[in-house]
């Protein structure tokens, strides 16, 4: 099959979050299985360059209809660890890609929709023709609205999109200006509840809901999420359309890539180590407070490392800290938040904690050092008020650091409780929390602390069951090969 990846963003050249990772990963298991796969992504001033091999412009003459006019556009193409990508870049007054950051602008939508159009518009002019064109969360909700309305009729008839929800809460709305500048004008028709009106503000265009509408199959990233968003406010909204095409949804768990992240050879960090052989970890533990100065002692290390958002549960994140130290281990956090108010209340924190030997803060996106604390830390807490995947406690476990998560989304899906729960004693491999509040909270942590302090043969034998854990996308990359055959027929 021939598929055509369209996202905002993919590992190693533009990440802010989990999609970054499930773009490259899924892609690079589609290839593995001998499908023909691309990824089309805006040429941002702020890629991360180095990781593209052979970046040169292949198609410079492509010409994309704006309102009344057109912007000129160039296309690159390069390879990312494999995997052939496509950059569009404009030439345009509004520097759509040109802002030094991913996300953030006032012009959000219109920079996605153009780049929605301009990925048309691509596919069309170099009669590129994929079976499947797999779209991601609202920056690429137009793709099929586009397909559908406009580029299906100028021939292009048998593409079929799948469209991956990553994320509910953020859905790109939109005025009515984006349907002149893409050309599909008819605000009669797309102001309508069955295609883009968004159910909350009548007044504006929602980008994902298109995406819902107008793809022939919609999934988000977990089964257990499929359900919230269907049956409550976890839908942000979107609760009543995806009930609506509740035929054509359903959840994908998300894989992690293996091959990025394995212990075994990472070149991000120090010691290499398998599930036999563990002692390589316990050196990625001392490299981690050697790097983060904290001192060093039989304590366990927990950590944090996720966007600062308050998705994330930042009540229980900076409780976690507090918590910690109380029952005498060490925290490490490394995230960054976009809003100012969590920003500046995690600012504050690091400016408090900024000489403890037991406490570190990292306030900004560091893939290395990433790589460093999954492999050095003992604990992963991820207390999410909601969490459609969830990577961090799937890629934790990959490095034998046990995830003390919220029983929400994915998390349900992939960490089964030490102690409690109905699963087999062997797939056990965390600990689970249910109420978002701090005695929650502390019903799952004090249980990781007490067994690292009190059983550490326990510990161990809990870390293992974690690595071999399989969250490969070995099993969701053959799910979405269903999809894909399934939309084609
Ligand atoms: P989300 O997609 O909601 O941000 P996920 O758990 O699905 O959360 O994915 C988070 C991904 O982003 C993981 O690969 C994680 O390691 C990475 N990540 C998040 N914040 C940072 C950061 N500050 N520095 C480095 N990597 C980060």
């Amino acid at each position: 099959m021939h598929i055509t990846m369209v996202a905002s963003e993919m590992a190693f050249v533009a990440k802010v979050g989990g999609l970054a990772d499930v773009v490259f990963g899924l892609s690079r298991e589609l290839q593995l299985r001998g499908h023909h796969v691309e990824v089309v992504l805006p040429k941002y001033d702020c890629l991360w360059h180095e990781q593209i091999h052979g970046l040169r412009s292949v198609y410079d003459d492509l010409s994309v209809p704006w309102f009344d006019g057109a912007v000129h556009c160039s296309v690159f193409e390069g390879h990312v660890h494999g995997v052939p990508c496509y950059f569009i870049d404009p030439h345009s007054e509004d520097l759509f890609f040109n802002r030094g950051c991913f996300y953030g602008a006032d012009d959000d939508a219109m920079r996605f929709a153009f780049f929605s159009r301009a990925t048309m518009e691509f596919l069309y002019k170099t009669n590129r023709r994929p079976d499947v064109i797999h779209c991601h969360d609202w920056q690429t909700g137009l793709i099929p609205v586009l397909l559908y309305e406009m580029y299906a009729p100028l021939g292009m008839e048998q593409e079929r999109v799948c469209y991956t929800i990553h994320n509910f809460k953020h859905q790109g709305g939109a005025g009515e200006q984006v349907l002149r500048a893409t050309g599909l004008h008819r605000p009669e028709h797309f102001f309508h509840h069955d295609r883009l009106r968004d159910d909350v503000n009548p007044f504006g265009l929602n980008l994902m809901r298109g995406g819902i509408v107008y793809a022939n199959f919609v999934t988000t990233v977990s089964p257990r999420h499929a359900e919230e968003v269907k049956h409550s406010e976890q839908g942000h909204g979107l609760r009543h359309i995806l009930n609506t095409h509740a035929g054509k949804f359903g959840g994908v768990l998300n894989g992690v890539d293996y091959d990025s992240w394995n212990p075994e050879k990472d070149d991000l960090i120090p010691h290499h180590y398998s599930v036999d052989e563990l002692a390589g970890k316990y050196g990625n533990k001392e490299a981690l407070r050697d790097r983060l100065l904290l001192r060093k002692d039989a304590k366990p290390i927990v950590a944090y490392v996720g966007r600062l958002d308050s998705q994330k549960g930042v009540h229980l994140i900076r409780h976690t800290l507090f918590r910690t130290l109380e029952r005498g281990g060490q925290f490490v956090l490394l995230g960054s938040s976009p809003d100012p108010a969590i920003d500046a209340e995690f600012q504050q924190l690091k400016v408090q904690f900024n000489d403890h030997p037991d406490v570190h803060l990292e306030l900004a996106f560091d893939e290395k050092l990433a790589h460093l604390i999954y492999a050095g830390a003992d604990m992963m807490v991820v207390p999410s008020i909601f969490e459609p995947c969830g990577l961090t406690q799937m890629i934790a476990m990959r490095y034998g650091t046990i995830p003390i998560v919220r029983a929400v989304g994915g998390l349900a899906d992939t960490v089964f409780d030490k102690d409690y729960g109905h699963v087999d004693p062997q797939w056990r491999n965390g600990f689970v929390f249910h109420e978002a509040d701090v005695q929650g909270l502390e019903s799952a942590l004090d249980r990781a602390l007490g067994l690292f302090h009190d059983y550490p043969q326990d510990f161990r034998s809990l870390m293992q069951s974690a690595m071999r854990h399989d969250n490969s996308w070995n099993h969701p990359g053959q799910h979405y090969v269903n999809i894909y055959e399934h939309i084609r027929s």
